[in-house]
């Protein structure tokens, strides 16, 4: 299955926005159901953590990102 990286169109010059579009729906867009968002990882040593989007309906992971807190 290559749906985990559904939304890295890196040969896109608008993947960008569409990330953006994508991340403000907080929706799946295969099936449109609300996706389930879980931080599953804090690494105290250089503050960051992990964010991991995944569709209940579809059973996809739909994302996963790194934040790293100010
Ligand atoms: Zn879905």
């Amino acid at each position: 299955m290559n749906q985990e990286n559904i939304w890295t169109n890196k040969g896109s010059k608008n993947n960008l926005k569409h990330l953006a579009f994508i991340e403000n729906q907080h929706v799946c867009a295969l099936c449109g159901s609300d996706i389930y968002i879980q931080v599953f990882e804090l690494n105290l040593e250089d503050l960051s953590l992990t964010e991991q989007a995944s569709c209940p309906s579809c059973k996809i992971k739909t994302r996963v990102k790194n934040h790293t807190l100010q």
